[in-house]
């Protein structure tokens, strides 16, 4: 038997989520068993957790998009026992049993092998968000804007996605505005590689249709009025990754960015991404990220942790990257 966060909505159709035993057979269909090491918390998660968000869409569930682990048992040749694995996504932890669990029991296709360089630890403290930073980031390079071109803005900066992207960015030569709420992680901002940090208030007005020219560049975890004024402000020709919502699901702006400027606007979804690419972002981040910025942004907590973490995130109170430690 094993431990698991397990969220659960009764006729009322009121969530509630507690701490069960689970046995393997109570697990869902799946052709690759892990032993669940390390996991972590995304802003998903403390979506799931909380329901503020609809994310579950399957009762009751096991709440976690993320893990790194150890093949317990396969009956996909690609993968055997003993074999370190990560995974991101696939609706693990929206509709299938996720990753806070001892256990968890998954698809083959939805697995990639550990990435070299990358301690089990250090894949989820990078997790869901430092990966769809990485994503962000190969968008706009297969753009093909480069830091010639202008500075970069990440907004939601002291956050998961915003943490990653950058120190990614600043890694690979750009100048990064980062865009936060929270005043006192301006030293903590610079220490990932920001040379500026503005107030998030600046980009909270109504947008105008277009505004003095500022960032090549942006990567946006928030979306909502600060995207619209981060289109904005974009240079011509430049671009935008957008993953997220912390902020908003609307984006209050006009196409005067687009046709008269010629800027674009990069959508990122981490959840089904082919495994090539998939791979390709892993063994970027492993090329690429500075571990001592890793390891500045991250702060390790146990399972009993979890759910305390993930009503934390939803709130805007977690900074950086959470890894937990299960195994
Ligand atoms: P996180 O650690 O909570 O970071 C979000 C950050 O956004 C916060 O730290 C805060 O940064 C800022 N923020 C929060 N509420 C805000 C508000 N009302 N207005 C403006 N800014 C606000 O979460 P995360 O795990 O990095 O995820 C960030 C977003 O990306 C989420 O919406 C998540 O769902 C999304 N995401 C999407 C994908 C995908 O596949 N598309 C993958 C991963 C994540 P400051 O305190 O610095 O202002």
């Amino acid at each position: 038997r094993f431990k698991a966060v397990l969220v659960e909505r009764g006729a009322d159709k009121k969530q509630s989520v507690s701490v069960v035993d689970l046995d393997e057979s109570q697990l869902m269909e799946g052709d690759v068993t892990v032993r669940v090491t390390h996991t972590t918390v995304n802003y998903k998660d403390g979506l799931a957790i909380t329901g503020k968000l609809p994310v579950v869409r399957r009762w009751p569930m096991v709440p976690g998009i993320d893990f790194a682990g150890e093949v317990v048992s396969s009956s996909d040749p690609v993968f055997k026992p003993g074999d370190r694995v990560v995974l991101n996504g696939w609706g693990v932890g929206e509709v299938h049993y996720g990753a806070y669990a001892g256990l968890a029991r998954v698809k083959g296709d939805w697995l990639i092998h550990a990435p070299d360089g990358l301690t089990p630890a250090e894949t989820m403290a990078i997790g869901t968000a430092g990966y769809t930073a990485m994503l962000c980031l190969l968008a706009l390079e297969a753009h093909g804007v480069t830091p010639a071109a202008g500075p970069a803005i990440v907004t939601g900066a002291s956050g998961g996605v915003g943490s990653v992207a950058v120190s990614l960015l600043s890694g690979q030569g750009w100048q990064v505005t980062a865009v936060t709420g929270r005043a006192e992680e301006a030293e903590y901002l610079k220490s990932l590689g920001a040379a500026e940090v503005l107030d998030r208030a600046e980009l909270s007005g109504a947008p105008k249709l277009l505004g003095s020219e500022r960032w090549a560049a942006g990567i946006d975890s928030v979306g909502g009025t600060t995207l619209a004024n981060v289109l904005s402000m974009t240079m011509a020709e430049g671009a935008v990754a957008a993953c997220g919502n912390a902020g908003g699901m609307d984006l209050p702006t006009s196409v005067a960015p687009f046709i008269l400027r010629g800027v674009s606007l990069l959508g990122i979804n981490s959840v089904t991404v082919p495994r090539e690419r998939r791979v390709e972002a892993w063994t970027r981040l492993a090329r690429d990220l500075d571990r001592s910025k890793l390891n500045a942004m991250t702060t390790t907590i146990g399972f009993d942790d979890l759910i305390p973490t993930a009503q934390a995130i939803v709130e805007g109170k977690v900074r950086g990257r959470v890894v937990a430690e299960i195994g």
